[in-house]
């Protein structure tokens, strides 16, 4: 038979039985209008969004490793100032170029 009203009912039974990380996409779908309320679309629109919550995770994975390297880094000690918190090649410290701008960079007028 299949009155619509069925599969109204088992779309509601299949979002009620999601776990929370399907919250935003729920009330994306409950939104739909009952043309698109279609089990079938619901599927569709399920496996799509568990994909890009996959990749949210890789790319929050991504974050922490990140972050993980920055306290690490925290930890290095600079063998140019002796300072910790970065690399030797990136310290502000050196003076090894410094010279070599100098008078250069006149001061220019200012125009208008
Ligand atoms: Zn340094």
């Amino acid at each position: 038979m299949g009155k619509p009203m069925e599969e109204t009912y088992q779309c509601y039974q299949l979002l009620k039985s999601l776990s929370s990380k399907f919250d935003s996409i729920v009330q994306n779908i409950l939104r739909w209008t009952d043309k698109t309320f279609k089990y079938k679309n619901i599927l569709l629109e399920l496996v799509a969004e568990e994909t890009r919550i996959d990749f949210r995770d890789d790319l929050s994975l991504q974050r922490s490793q990140h972050e993980m390297f920055s306290m690490q880094k925290s930890k290095i000690k600079c063998h140019h100032c002796g300072k910790f918190g970065h690399f030797r090649r990136e310290c502000r410290n050196g003076s090894t170029t410094a010279s070599s701008s100098a008078g250069v960079s006149k001061l220019r007028p200012a125009t208008a």
